[in-house]
């Protein structure tokens, strides 16, 4: 059975089951394995948690699950509804960790923007999570707990008549194929028609370029794909992401070409560009970036950048912006700019750090590398950082 978090009690957290391990976790109580499909309606579609509000179960069943059982969200410390109707969501993991979710409305469309891990290890120089170090990997029922979250908050559908999550992102805190199994399981379980009924196509998961972990993700399971390219050639991405020097943008091509191809159902590999101001903005940049996506069937989503406290780096200007975004398009990509959203609350991509705390010294090494920089350049000497720019955080 697939890792649980440990919480005060010994009793399994249902949120974290697949529909197979459900229905043997029911025959192993002696049950019939058709128990599962109902309790998962109630915990999923409902949001039910209390066993005794499950009125097509018999008494007697819903005394035994309370004995073995729960159904536990993580806890929220902090809940924030924008204007625009943007959602973002603080979770407590308890120890001191926490991740945030994000839910963000688009017309019929609502996409939840949903966190792996405390933290990340892969330290890419533009990102606040990285900053924050790595703490520890989500548990399948504390990645599933966002969405049981997210979507009690709306209260059950049956109420409106659709799902409000229709598109999920794993796109929050954490390098989701570094935490891979629980993250698969998690997948699974948003897929499942008796889970979240979210379709292949509208399940995304973003990765920085974990080249070997992507093979072992196609013959997993089918869901869309993004990478974070963010340069179009080694050298800047390996400033940028620092992953690069492990898995060059060669291997991580390669790995693209062959989710195309496994998937060739006109599949596209969506490659994610924050655009930073001098940094990777540049005419040059977008004609590499055209030169190398040739031969991978691609979509371009350019992200600006979203600046927090010290980050170094400047969102680049709308000409600037759009000025890419035509070299682009000019060559035959479709090329998107992702607005943001719930800026009232910093809710935005690389926001997702809040008031979480920082327990390892890499933000402030980092504060100290920019310090000295910033030093340096008064000695006029030159320096790749554009500006340390201090923004309020919620
Ligand atoms: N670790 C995964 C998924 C989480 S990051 C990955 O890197 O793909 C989700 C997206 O937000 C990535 O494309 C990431 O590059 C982007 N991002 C990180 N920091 C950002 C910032 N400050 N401004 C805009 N986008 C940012
Ligand atoms: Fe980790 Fe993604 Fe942030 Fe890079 S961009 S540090 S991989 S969360």
């Amino acid at each position: 059975m697939n890792q649980v978090s440990q919480k005060s009690t010994n009793k399994i957290n249902l949120l974290g089951l697949t529909r197979q391990q459900m229905e043997d976790f029911f025959e192993s109580l002696g049950e019939k394995r058709f128990r599962a499909h109902q309790i998962m309606k109630w915990v999923h579609f409902f949001g039910v948690d209390d066993f005794e509000a499950m009125t097509n179960i018999g008494k007697g069943l819903r005394g035994k699950l309370a004995e073995v059982a729960e159904i536990k969200g993580p806890a929220v410390e902090l809940e924030h509804f924008s204007n625009d109707g943007t959602r973002k969501w603080v979770v407590d993991l308890g120890q001191g960790n926490k991740v945030e979710t994000v839910f963000i409305p688009d017309g019929k469309r609502g996409t939840l923007c949903v966190s792996s891990q405390v933290g990340c290890a892969l330290d890419c120089s533009f990102c606040s999570t990285g900053k924050q170090g790595f703490q520890r990997d989500l548990s399948v029922d504390e990645i599933i707990g966002q969405l049981w979250i997210a979507q009690r908050s709306f209260g059950a559908p049956e109420n409106h008549g659709i799902r409000n999550i229709t598109n999920i992102v794993m796109m929050g805190m954490g390098e989701p194929l570094l935490n891979f199994e629980n993250v698969v399981t998690a997948m699974e379980i948003m897929k499942d028609d008796l889970g979240y009924g979210v379709a292949k196509k509208r399940l995304t998961l973003s990765t920085s370029g974990v080249v070997p972990k992507m093979y072992e993700l196609y013959d997993r399971i089918d869901v869309a794909l993004a990478v974070s390219l963010h340069a179009p050639n080694d050298e800047l991405r390996d400033q940028l992401v620092p992953i690069n020097k492990k898995y060059p943008l060669s291997a991580l091509m390669a790995a693209c070409r062959r989710y195309v191809d496994q998937f060739p159902d006109t599949r596209r590999v969506t490659m994610e560009y924050v655009l930073m101001d001098g940094v990777n903005d540049k005419y040059e940049h977008a004609e590499q970036l055209v030169a190398l996506l040739q031969d991978v069937p691609s979509k371009i989503n350019l992200i600006p950048f979203n600046p927090f406290p010290s980050s170094g780096y400047k969102r680049p200007n709308g000409m600037r912006i759009k000025a890419f975004q035509d070299r682009l398009i000019k060559a035959g990509f479709v090329t998107t700019i992702r607005t943001t959203r719930g800026d009232d609350i910093d809710a935005a991509c690389g926001q997702l750090v809040g008031q979480v705390q920082d327990r390892t010294r890499r933000a402030a090494q980092w504060q100290a590398k920019i310090a000295e920089k910033a030093a340096n350049s008064q000695k006029g000497k030159q320096i790749p950082v554009q500006q340390v720019s201090v923004h309020k955080q919620s």
